[in-house]
């Protein structure tokens, strides 16, 4: 058996669901399909996720449900036409229940999880499956983490005794007491992998609107180049660091179970995509892949005799722990130490990050540095090959980029290194022109 999940582009609307339809049709053994909300039909669209956070967000300031509901009631209604199932449906109560439900709820996940539950029972009717709501299999604890061990089995009992075709909502699940909660934005590919894992799938299939995983962002570098083959790893390293096409989480459930994922395209149903394999794939090329974020903040600490403090870096992270911040470099020198943050960890709370860092290790001297990207160059091909960083720096020296931070692994998996936000795209193109074109 195989599990598809489709994206919201592939749900975008009628014209793609009848694409997606002939799809799953066209194999027998696509009969666990998991579904995003729609998203976007052409470049200025919004999706439905956004205009429901959006529809949360504006009534909880006291605007009118009714009117911010309005635009996605005719969406799904389009949808829903366009395919023949308005009728069966009964679209109108439903809709009726989502704004009463958002009116009584005090966080946004409730709201932000029906563009995939509506997008659900709309393929499901059309398709002639079962629909099941992600409430029923996916389960988060109370404080809202994902319990992986407990939906694996409530999965599998639940999931074994539907003989017909099933269609699960993705991106939400919920806790013992009923409340929705929502894994981070792109989680549909999560769940696509723990129903992947749960019925023992043969293959993951992630239908998207690209040829499968490629080297680069194409937003960043012109048509670039697919990646056939991309192992676990690798996959992890590159979609950590931003190149999301596929959520990074959504690797830890068939990794556990050892099933592979095909990243397809649904407008090119074709071609063979990217096939991701556990284990280390044996293939000539030293780069696989490059990824990057923008939206990094450095914090250099410089103290003499910093090495000689004993307990030092304990003491710094503990300010971090104390404000629940997680960090992602921390390279050191003799008399310094650079944190690399992401913007999103420190939200409003830099004042307080810096007051608790000079607290708690009292720096001589304490340097930020905002709007830093970061670029992973990532290959499991650039292990025991001399000669691969020289490359690497000398390609961005080339294009005038400077380098703000390096950090390798002795894994020899990746080389990460900081630049300036607006380097980024300058930088990217520049490693890609070396190593991949
Ligand atoms: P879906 O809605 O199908 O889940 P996403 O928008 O989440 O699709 O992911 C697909 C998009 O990811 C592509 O359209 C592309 O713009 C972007 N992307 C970024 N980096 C990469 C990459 N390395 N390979 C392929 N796509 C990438
Ligand atoms: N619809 C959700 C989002 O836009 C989840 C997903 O598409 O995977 O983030
Ligand atoms: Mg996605």
């Amino acid at each position: 058996m195989k599990v598809c999940k489709f994206g919201g582009s592939s749900m975008a609307s009628s014209d793609t669901i009848k694409r997606v339809a002939d799809i799953i049709k066209s194999d027998e053994k696509r009969k666990y399909v998991v579904v995003s909300a729609p998203g976007k039909r052409f470049t200025k669209d919004i999706k439905i996720t956004d205009s429901l956070l959006n529809c949360y967000a504006e009534s909880k300031k006291g605007k009118k449900v009714e009117e911010l509901f309005k635009p996605i009631r005719d969406r799904f209604t389009e949808i829903a036409e366009g395919l023949g199932v308005d009728k069966q449906l009964d679209l109108n109560s439903v809709f009726a229940s989502i704004e009463e439900g958002i009116k009584l709820s005090s966080a946004p996940d409730f709201a932000a999880a029906q563009g995939e539950r509506l997008s659900a029972m709309i393929l499901a009717a059309y398709l002639g499956y079962t629909f099941i709501d992600a409430k029923e299999v996916i389960r988060f604890s109370d404080n809202g983490v994902f319990n992986a061990e407990y939906t694996n089995d409530v999965a599998q009992k639940l999931l074994s005794g539907i003989d017909t075709g099933v269609v699960i909502p993705g991106f939400y699940g919920s806790t013992s007491t009923g409340r929705i909660v929502t894994f981070s934005r792109g989680g549909s590919d999560v769940t696509g992998a723990i129903i992947a894992r749960a019925v023992k799938a043969e293959l993951y299939e992630n239908w998207t609107d690209v040829n499968g995983f490629l080297t680069a962002d194409p937003r960043i570098v012109n048509n670039p180049k697919q990646i056939p083959e991309l192992s676990y790893r690798e996959l992890r390293e590159l979609s950590y660091m931003g190149a999301n096409v596929l959520h990074p989480e959504s690797i830890f459930p068939v990794r556990k179970a050892n099933i592979p994922i095909n990243i397809k395209n649904t407008f090119d149903p074709e071609n063979p995509g990217t096939l991701i394999l556990p284990g280390v794939i044996q293939h000539d090329r030293l780069i696989t892949g490059i990824a990057g974020k923008k939206g990094f903040v450095s914090i250099l600490i410089e103290k003499s005799m910093m090495n000689n403090e004993i307990g030092f870096t304990r003491k710094l992270l503990s300010v971090l722990e104390n404000l629940n911040m997680s960090f992602e470099h921390l390279p050191s020198g003799i008399d310094t130490m650079t944190l690399i943050l992401a913007d999103t960890e420190i939200g409003n709370k830099m004042q307080e990050l810096v007051g608790g860092i000079r607290e708690a290790v009292s720096p001589d001297r304490l340097e930020i540095q905002s709007d830093l990207a970061l670029i992973a160059t990532v290959g499991h091909g650039m292990a025991y090959k001399p000669g691969t960083a020289s490359r690497l720096f000398t390609a961005l020296s080339r294009v005038g980029v400077n380098i703000k931070m390096i950090d390798q692994g002795s894994s020899e998996l990746n080389i990460i290194v900081a630049v300036k936000g607006d380097d980024y795209e300058k930088a990217i193109n520049a490693i890609y022109e070396e190593f991949i074109n």
